[in-house]
Order: structure tokens, then C-alpha cells, then sequence
């Protein structure tokens, strides 16, 4: 997929909840992804505090001691603030504002049909004290995708029902205003869209508490991968096993550098004589390696809270500034730009 055209260098947003620190699913899904982008694309990462609430309101300490972790974590992975602008979601009014003028073009029923929103009502087991909020967070992320204008979102495969429903209110602005305002956008999925848990039960997710975080220490590194799940009928090293649904070698194939090694070690693994032992080793050492100078740039970052918070906040400055021009251009549409 190509975007870049010689006059106009095409626009990347994307963004995380701020409901805890990132994890590997983080990584592979789209963090990686941003790090290259920032090179050719104007790219903003916007912190999704409000977001966070959305199921986190009567334990909004959650959310709010999470942001600068989040920061941490983009600068420690290779975002560099010079290229990307990041800035916090509850800083930009025009979101919420723009949230609104959405939520008058969206039914109940079509919120109730997203199938990741639908996933995880039942997960968090909401019931009738589902938030409002939370059934519309689909509306705010269309307002933040379509508050910078964003043509790319690089992101895991469970935002792909939120990009629709994004692109669905695009037409409709557009239509009801005659001309094109806003920008539809596109997903950029990675090749790991969506990193299962070392369980191998559900997706690497920050509320569920089957994270292997960025952060990690070396000790949890190497419990997590051990307690992960591999070929249940592989009981013997000599036995014949199965790599798909082995958690190792889905981690393997997102995370090992050399691909044709990993290649040679399934054969190995579905002849038989790879122990499950030896295919953790070589997993352990490779996830190590690569999170070590994660870990020591993140605490680094963590040291100097208040040069985090200037970073946001002069990020949030500029993308105010922006966002508030999209929201005058919406209430055009409406006839609400009188003065
Ligand atoms: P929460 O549990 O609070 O929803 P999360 O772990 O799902 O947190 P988000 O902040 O919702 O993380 O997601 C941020 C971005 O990371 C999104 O683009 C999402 O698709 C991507 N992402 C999250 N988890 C994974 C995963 N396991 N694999 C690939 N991409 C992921
Ligand atoms: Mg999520």
C-alpha cells in the first residue's frame, strides 16, 4: 500500500488507551509500525485517557497513572518526539465536541452490531450497567481518527470494526455537506494483528492481566514464557508436534529476527526430537535480548516525569490546534458556524 504522493505527505493517527503500559501485543500490532512511519509520514500518537474511562470511570486512578507509563513506553520503543507528535486526548475539546455531532448519525443498533465492542461487553460482563460511554466509544474514536484528518491508522485487527464505523460517519459528513470534508481512512494492519496471550485463550490485552509488558523484568520474561501453552499431545521430545495454536511459535515467527531459522525449527518441531524445553530457551533469549534496552530506556524516561509532561503537553498544543480546525469545518456542515 502506497499513500505518499509528491505534494502532500499523507496523515497517521493512532493511539492507546491509557489503562496500563504496553505489552508485546503493542509492539508487534502497530508500535513497530509507527516507528518506521514517523520517517515518511506526518504521524500523531494521541493517549486515549478519556477512552480509558469509558470502563474505568470509578477507578479513573487507573487511566490516570498510566499516561506518562504510555509515554514511557512510545519513547523507549523509538518514537521520537521530533518526527511524531503525541498528545493527550482529554487536552483536545474538539474531540468530545466532535464526539457529539457524530453520536446524531449513528444508531443504537448499529453501536450494539460491533463485534469488538460486542466481545468485550460480554468479557467485562457489563449487563444493564453498561456504561453509555462505553457503547459509544466507537463514536469518540471516529472523532479522534477524523480530528487530525487521518488517512492511515496503523493498528491490531480488533480496531478494524472501528475504522469502519469511522469511515461510515465520514460518508455520511461528507455527503450531508456536498463536497468532501473528511478523509477516509485506512487500516495498516502488521504481521501479527493480533498477538494471542501465553495462554493461547484470548488476545494480549492490558485489562485482562495476560500481559507480557514492555517493562517486564527478566524474572517475568522468563515465567511468562514458560507457562506458555504449546502442544498439548506432545509429551515426549521424539513425539511429532504441532505448530499451529503453539503459543512459542506464534511468538516466534512476530518476534525472532531470523525467519529462516524459525522455519527450520518447525520442521524440526513437526518431525519430532524438539523439546517444548528447548524451543522456550530459544524464545526466552530472544524476547531478553530485545527488551532489555527497552526496559532500561523506559525507566530512564520514567526518572524524568516532568520532561514527559512537557512533551505531551506541548504535542496537545499543536494538535489543538488542528483538531479545532476540523470541528470548525463539521459545524459548517450543520450550519452552525455563525460566528
Ligand atoms: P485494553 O485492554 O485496555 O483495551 P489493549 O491491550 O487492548 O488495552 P489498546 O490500547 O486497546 O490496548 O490498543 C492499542 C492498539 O494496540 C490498538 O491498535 C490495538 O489494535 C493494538 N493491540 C492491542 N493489543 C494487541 C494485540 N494483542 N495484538 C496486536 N495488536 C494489539
Ligand atoms: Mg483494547
Amino acid at each position: 500500500m502506497e499513500f505518499q504522493t509528491a505534494t502532500c505527505k499523507p496523515t497517521i493517527l493512532t493511539g492507546d488507551r491509557a489503562t496500563g503500559p504496553l505489552h508485546l501485543g503493542h509492539y508487534v500490532g502497530s508500535l513497530a509500525q509507527r516507528v518506521d512511519l514517523q520517517q515518511k509520514y506526518e504521524q500523531t500518537i494521541l493517549v486515549a485517557d478519556m477512552q480509558g474511562l469509558t470502563d474505568n470511570a470509578h477507578n479513573s486512578k487507573k487511566v490516570s497513572s498510566n499516561i506518562l507509563n504510555v509515554v514511557a513506553d512510545y519513547l523507549a520503543v523509538g518514537i521520537d518526539p521530533e518526527k511524531t507528535t503525541i498528545c493527550l486526548q482529554s487536552q483536545l475539546p474538539a474531540l468530545a465536541e466532535l464526539t457529539m455531532y457524530y453520536a446524531n448519525l449513528v444508531t443504537i443498533s448499529r453501536l450494539e452490531r460491533n463485534p469488538t465492542v460486542k466481545a468485550e461487553i460480554q468479557s467485562k460482563g457489563f449487563e444493564r450497567s453498561l456504561p453509555a460511554g462505553f457503547l459509544t466509544y466507537p463514536i469518540s474514536q471516529a472523532a479522534d481518527i477524523t480530528g487530525f484528518n487521518a488517512s492511515l491508522v496503523p493498528v491490531g485487527d480488533d480496531q478494524l470494526p472501528m475504522l469502519e464505523q469511522t469511515n461510515e460517519i465520514v460518508r455520511k459528513i461528507n455527503s450531508l455537506a456536498g463536497r468532501s470534508v473528511l478523509n477516509e481512512c485506512s487500516p495498516l494492519l502488521s504481521k501479527a494483528p493480533r498477538l494471542p496471550s501465553t495462554d493461547g485463550k484470548s488476545k494480549m490485552s492490558k485489562s485482562l492481566g495476560n500481559a507480557i509488558n514492555l517493562g517486564a523484568s527478566e524474572k517475568e520474561i522468563s515465567k511468562a514464557v514458560k507457562s506458555m501453552y504449546t502442544d498439548e499431545n506432545h509429551l515426549k521430545v521424539e513425539d511429532p508436534g504441532k505448530v499451529e495454536g503453539n503459543i512459542v511459535f506464534t511468538y516466534l515467527d512476530a518476534f525472532h529476527p531470523d525467519h529462516e531459522y524459525v522455519q527450520s525449527l518447525k520442521a524440526h518441531y513437526q518431525r519430532g526430537g524438539l523439546g517444548d524445553g528447548t524451543t522456550k530457551k530459544i524464545l526466552e533469549e530472544c524476547l531478553q535480548e530485545m527488551l532489555r534496552p527497552i526496559r532500561l530506556k523506559r525507566m530512564e524516561y520514567l526518572d524524568d516525569k516532568a520532561q514527559l509532561i512537557d512533551l505531551l503537553k506541548r504535542g496537545s498544543e499543536v494538535s489543538r490546534e488542528k483538531t479545532n480546525r476540523v470541528l470548525r469545518e463539521v459545524k459548517g456542515v450543520f450550519g452552525l458556524n455563525i460566528f
